[in-house]
């Protein structure tokens, strides 16, 4: 069977939930093996993980030559690897890349290295390689498949659930030659954000959202207290966002981040189609809003027409409750 690439999603060898999904649609195409770039010594710890969901080889880069070089080494590496795969004669049936800044911008390098087809920000992918994706502001859905090359693909999160499945797991180093050119770029310094402790917003799989009906920064605490109770992100509308209530990392639509989370709950959010745009790929959508005429409404498999300030403390309560 033919491999298909899954580059694993990390955050200094944390993996993180979209590797899992990766890999689960791999095993629709192929034969899953992940791909790290990160501490070599981290190798066998992700290996582990990958392996648990199904990974039958992993290969294992020492990225100490290219870190903090952006991310033209890394799609150089994974060239490198792809073409030792094609050259092995096995086949490489796909390589899946999560859709994030990073991963779009190294599968849109790889494509042009590979002269290969690339369908980038896929919700869905079928078996035989179709993919789906949701397309202006959400109101067409395409689907599409690579017909040139070896297909490369990156895929939302959420957009699988993660299946657990045994693979081998087979640890392979891999080092890739890495051109001058591609260390054109290098990080000097970062500082990581302040920990909420809270899901990452694009990989939750509940969003608790609030709108301008939220009315201030500091009634925020109930969608908070909401998020918290179900152990999912926080997010918000631009009105939200533009009245300097929530920074602009938790924006949520076209103009903000793109969520698909299993549970998505819109609070005194009214259901622009600007805002739609970054979340009606959810699975399950409730909305509390106090005018029973919203648009949101229209969207939604559960509503509740009231006061959030009323219903959400209300709600939270009983999660709580139910918690124990
Ligand atoms: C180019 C462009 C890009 C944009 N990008 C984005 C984007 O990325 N994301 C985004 O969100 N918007 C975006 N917008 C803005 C978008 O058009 C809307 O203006 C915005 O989404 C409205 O936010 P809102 O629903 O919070 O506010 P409103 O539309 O003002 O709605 C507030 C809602 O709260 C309800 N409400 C009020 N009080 C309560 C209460 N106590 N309890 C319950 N409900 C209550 C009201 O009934 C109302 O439905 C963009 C606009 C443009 C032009």
């Amino acid at each position: 069977m033919s491999e298909v690439l899954v580059l694993v999603d990390h955050a200094d060898g944390a993996v993180k939930k979209p590797t899992y999904e990766l890999l689960t649609i791999a095993k629709r195409l192929g034969e899953p093996s992940a791909v790290f770039i990160g501490a070599g010594a981290q190798g066998a710890e992700v290996a582990e993980k990958a392996k648990a969901y199904g990974a039958e080889k992993v290969y294992v880069v020492d990225d100490e030559q290219i870190k903090g070089f952006l991310v033209a080494p890394k799609a150089e590496v994974l060239q490198q690897l792809a073409e030792k795969v094609l050259s092995g004669g096995g086949g490489l049936a796909a390589i899946l890349i999560p859709s994030t800044t990073e991963g779009k911008e190294i599968a849109g390098r790889l494509a042009i290295k590979l002269e290969s087809g690339l369908i980038t920000d896929a919700i869905d992918v079928a078996d035989d390689g179709t993919t789906t994706q949701s397309v202006f502001a959400g109101n067409y859905t395409v689907t599409a498949k690579v017909t040139h090359g070896t297909p490369i693909v990156t895929v939302k999160p959420n957009s699988a659930a993660p299946q657990e499945s045994a693979g081998a797991g087979a640890v392979e180093e891999f080092a890739a030659t890495i051109s001058d050119a591609a260390k054109g770029a290098q990080i000097v310094a970062s500082q990581p954000r302040q920990a909420t402790g809270r899901p990452e917003l694009t990989e939750a799989a509940i969003v608790v959202a609030g709108g301008r009906g939220v009315g201030s920064q500091e009634n925020f605490s109930v969608i908070e207290a909401l998020a918290d109770a179900l152990g999912g992100a926080v997010g918000a509308s631009r009105a939200a966002v533009d009245s300097g209530w929530m920074p602009h990392s938790y924006q949520i639509g076209q103009t903000g981040k793109t969520v698909s989370p299993q549970l998505y709950v819109a609070n005194g959010i009214s259901g622009a189609i600007q805002h739609r745009a970054g979340m009606q790929t959810s699975k399950t959508i409730v909305a509390v809003n106090k005018d029973d005429e919203a648009p949101i409404f229209e969207l939604v498999d559960f509503g509740v027409v009231g006061d959030l300030h009323t219903v959400l403390p209300a709600v939270t309560e009983q999660v709580n409750k139910r918690k124990g």
